[in-house]
């Protein structure tokens, strides 16, 4: 190689010291290799030019040959900004600088030739081009122009700075005649021989120039594939790491308390879903590698019985075990429910949280360090310094994306060796991205309803067929039926037009008086002792209606419940649409969910609103709501380096990424440690990624 490709961009001829400040602050540009690596956003077509007659309101970057016919000055604000009326054989348009304006003025002529390259902006009824790329044809014409000019990301500073596109091309240009555009190798001869890729040379000079479409295509796809690949390879090698180096506790015998559970006391039939999890989980468990498994499935797929019954193997061999929820509320029903299942089993249960009060906790501080107290169910309190267990050898963490990663490895550190982990939660990450964002952790599905669940029927309805809903409603009451209403806000907190909860539940109230009709109602700002107290009045079936914020979005657990209508439900996001809805259909009754809005609605609202219409494979959903969102709002993303990816796509690509984890799977099973000559390059790219690029430190 010619070029060190990490020296310091100041030193690139034509960069200097002005600039090389702005490409570090800007574009996070500081080496050859950052330069090299700033791939276009998209390729315009140079040899393509339009007719002003022909531009569009929304038409990007065009270039256009005509003439200036005349310059004025129109004053503004602050100083004054110079037009110029430019004109072809079809029409008129203005061309505005704002700055440098003597100098265009002194530089352009009137009646000359030229060719404009640029943005254009639609303004009180004209079109104009701010800022122009602009040269004489004559001289434009002895330029080449490519079919294919790359686009690079800039921003309102850069451009301002007079960093325009056409100057980022010449300091490319400047870079691969320095480095003579040969740069090293990255990947393995038989991976490039057997997806016939093309060398990363010319991946790198087509993407930057591209020679031909097709060479275009070819390069996008390496890179890709290149990026992807390491991404995953990083992945799969810290699982490996992972499953040799951190030793777990050993649960290698399945005991009493399984067997009798499963033989006498188990209160349905399993699904194949759920078996095939107990395996998995079971294998991990009986393995000396530390479990360390993500557990998803859709709400009402049962997920709790799974966590139960994996607790009862840490018991069969002598552990403890904790389950821990994001709620008070649910971390109460899912104590309620366990504990049923464990009377018959004499397994010792208790639940700590925010509102256990001294004496319970003293009691639970001493059962758990002498062993006595075998399963802790609770909330963040299962983290306090405070509570120490004699053997924790299982911690179960219910709805994962409430809890930050810093929470979870704390749980690790409540003994010398890590517990097992199981991670559960109802929020469906779409393959693609679960291979991405969690590729080091195992991965369990439960993609089986239990038997006999009917379908949720799920309408939208406008707000204005209010009425109609409310009678419904009567009509399921005496069927016996009880109902949600979910509202996105507890006050009007911002000055937005959507209901609030208090004027909803008084509207209720009106319609569904007492006492006829009993009402419940839970939102954010009430005690956790009246929330309980409300919650329970409702799974006892002694109120109608619940009336409540998103509060009871995670897990809560009411059979009879069949009806959820979710009010202003264009303000919520998919998954969360999903997961609400979710509280219905538990029963063997038919359950509705009905969508209120207004007639107001954004594209992406409409979208979400036919989804959920159409829609109750939560996979199905995430998959759009990934596509709506980006995969920004995905919690562990953030850590994954999912969002740093420079040239992939992890919805788009999601094809290309298939392939590079299969790739990458490949090389390992070989060759685990990259110890063999044939991948000596992927070893020092990978040593190098990781010296450069700290992307990768998240989870364990
Ligand atoms: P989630 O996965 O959303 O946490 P739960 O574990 O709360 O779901 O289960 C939802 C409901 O389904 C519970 O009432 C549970 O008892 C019931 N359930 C779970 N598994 C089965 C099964 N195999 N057959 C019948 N009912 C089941
Ligand atoms: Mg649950």
């Amino acid at each position: 190689m010619s070029a060190n490709l990490q020296t310091p961009i100041d030193y690139l001829k034509g960069v200097g010291p002005n600039r090389a400040d702005l490409l570090r602050s800007e574009l996070g540009i500081h080496t050859y290799q950052d330069l090299l690596n700033l791939f276009p956003n998209r390729y315009i077509d140079r040899t393509r030019y339009y007719k002003i007659n022909e531009l569009l309101q929304n038409s990007s970057e065009v270039q256009i040959v005509g003439k200036i016919t005349d310059f004025r000055e129109v004053p503004q604000k602050r100083g004054k900004r110079l037009v110029a009326n430019f004109k072809d054989d079809t029409g008129m348009m203005e061309l505005v600088w704002f700055r440098g304006q003597k100098w265009t003025r002194e530089s352009l002529k009137i009646n000359q030739t030229y060719v404009i390259f640029g943005k254009v902006n639609w303004f009180n009824g004209k079109f104009s081009m701010p800022h122009p790329e602009i040269e004489l044809q004559s001289e434009h014409e002895s330029n080449l122009r490519s079919a294919m000019q790359a686009i690079y990301p800039s921003t309102e500073k850069l451009s301002n700075k007079g960093i325009t596109n056409r100057i980022l091309t010449k300091i490319m240009q400047q870079l691969f005649l320095e480095t003579k555009g040969r740069f090293a190798e990255t990947l393995s001869v038989s991976i490039m021989e057997e997806l016939k890729l093309i060398s990363k040379s010319d991946a790198l000079f087509n993407i930057h120039f591209p020679k031909t479409p097709e060479l275009l295509l070819r390069s996008q796809f390496r890179l890709k594939f290149e990026e992807l690949f390491y991404l995953q390879l990083q992945l799969i090698l810290k699982n490996l790491i992972h499953k040799s180096k951190i030793k777990g506790f050993v649960f290698d015998k399945v005991g009493d308390y399984f067997n009798t559970f499963y033989n006498d006391h188990l209160p349905f039939e399993l699904t194949d879903a759920q078996k095939r999890v107990l395996k998995e989980i079971r294998s991990d468990l009986g393995s000396k590698a530390q479990m360390n498994r993500l557990l998803q499935g859709d709400v009402g797929s049962g997920k709790t019985i799974v966590a139960f019954m994996s607790m009862l193997m840490g018991l069969d061999n002598g552990f403890q075990c904790c389950l821990m929820a994001p709620t008070e509320i649910l971390s109460v029903q899912h104590y309620n429910g366990i504990l049923e299942l464990c009377k018959p089993l004499k397994i010792s249960v208790s639940i700590l949280t925010g509102s256990s009060n001294t004496s319970q906790r003293r009691t639970i501080h001493k059962n758990l360090e002498n062993g006595t107290l075998q399963i802790l169910i609770g909330t963040h309190a299962l983290l306090e310094d405070k509570v120490k267990f004699k053997n924790l050898g299982l911690a179960i963490i219910d709805e994962q994306h409430r809890f930050g990663v810093a929470q979870r490895s704390k749980l690790w550190h409540k003994n010398d060796l890590p517990p097992n982990v199981l991670v559960m939660t109802a929020t469906p990450i779409p393959r693609t991205l679960a291979m991405s964002v969690y590729g080091d952790l195992d991965i369990s599905v439960i993609d089986e309803l239990p038997a006999g669940r009917k379908p949720i029927k799920t309408v939208h309805r406008y707000d204005n067929n209010r009425l109609k809903v409310f009678r419904f409603m009567k009509d399921e009451i005496a069927k016996g039926r009880q109902i949600y209403i979910v509202y996105p806000l507890i006050q009007e907190s911002e000055k937005m037009d959507y209901k609030d909860l208090m004027d909803g539940y008084e509207s209720i109230s009106r319609e569904f008086p007492l006492p006829n009709y009993q009402i419940s109602i839970i939102h954010g700002k009430m005690k956790a002792a009246d929330k309980e107290y409300e919650m329970q009045r409702f799974a006892k079936g002694e109120t109608n209606i619940m009336v409540a914020t998103t509060v009871i979005e995670v897990g809560v657990n009411v059979p009879n419940a069949s009806v959820m209508i979710i009010e202003s439900a264009e303000r919520f996001g998919l998954s969360q649409l999903h997961q609400l809805r979710g509280r219905v259909g538990r029963g063997a009754e038919q359950s509705y969910c009905i969508l209120m809005t207004g007639h107001k609605l954004s594209q992406d609202s409409k979208t979400r609103l036919q989804t959920m219409v159409q829609s109750s494979d939560g996979f199905e959903i995430a998959e759009v709501d990934l596509k709506l969102r980006g995969p920004g709002d995905i919690m562990g993303t953030q850590q994954s380096g999912v969002l740093n990816l420079r040239i992939a796509d992890i919805i788009k690509d999601k094809d290309i990424l298939q392939q590079a984890r299969y790739y990458a799977k490949q090389v390992l099973k070989v060759d685990p440690s990259l110890k063999s000559p044939e991948h000596k390059l992927i070893l020092n790219t990978y040593r190098q990624m990781s010296k450069y690029r700290n992307i990768w430190n998240y989870i364990s």
